[in-house]
């Protein structure tokens, strides 16, 4: 079965294809010569991934699905949360201070690490969130997936993207998620669980 993933995150769409290979073809919006891009301006993850699943199922003409993301830190009363994309722009804009490039995962890092210095001898407790949303058959299919950890309070590895090189997963005590092995991060991800679920369904539901 041939899916497209509704998303222009090159770092995603790797995840996906390493998770579903052998179950779904997954095919990237730009393959199909879509460059557009789908404005994610809902208000929760579930509401920004069904807009990206039907932007995109609209725009390629074929069934999509679609991954949104949160990052929820505890002592930060859950922000960045579903703006977890423009984090660094939201603070400036609030701070009153220039503002960095949107979706700069640099820029996102600085500022959760400054917010969270805010907070001191407060838990670091936090979790990637993701809520997917498939179409096919005409209707909407969710799948959800977290990873439970802490934020560190520096950068370490190389691996992965956005958030990864300060979020300490409980599975791997002191190991940030960019310095694990890809197929490490995706057995215990967010996404990867949100993914299997979806795998199983289809599994299920379509024969495949
Ligand atoms: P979105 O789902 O593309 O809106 O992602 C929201 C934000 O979370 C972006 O800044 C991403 O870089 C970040 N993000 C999404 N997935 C991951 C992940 O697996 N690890 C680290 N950061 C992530």
């Amino acid at each position: 079965m041939k899916l497209v993933f509704a998303t222009g995150n090159k770092d995603k769409l790797r995840e996906a294809r390493e998770i579903l290979d052998g179950i779904v073809e997954v095919v990237g919006p730009a393959q199909l010569g879509v460059f557009e891009e789908v404005e994610e301006n809902g208000l929760t993850l579930k509401e920004n991934s069904v807009l990206k699943a039907r932007g995109y199922r609209a725009l390629c003409g074929l069934d999509c699905f679609a991954d949104d993301t949160g990052l929820e830190v505890d002592a930060l009363g859950g922000a960045p949360g579903v703006h977890a994309a423009r984090y660094a722009v939201d603070v400036a804009r609030r701070d009153g201070l220039p503002l960095p490039p949107d979706h700069d995962f640099s820029a996102n890092i600085d500022t959760l690490l400054r917010e969270l210095s805010l907070h001191p001898g407060e838990p670091r407790t936090a979790r990637f969130r993701s809520v997917v949303t498939l179409t096919l058959g005409g209707g909407l299919h969710f799948f959800e997936g977290t990873l439970e950890g802490s934020i560190a309070s520096v950068r370490s590895g190389s691996g992965g993207f956005g958030y990864d090189p300060v979020f300490l997963p409980d599975e791997y005590p002191g190991r940030s998620v960019a310095e694990l092995p890809q197929e490490v991060k995706n057995a215990i991800s967010h996404r990867g669980k949100a993914l299997r679920a979806m795998a199983q369904w289809l599994k299920q539901n379509c024969n495949l």
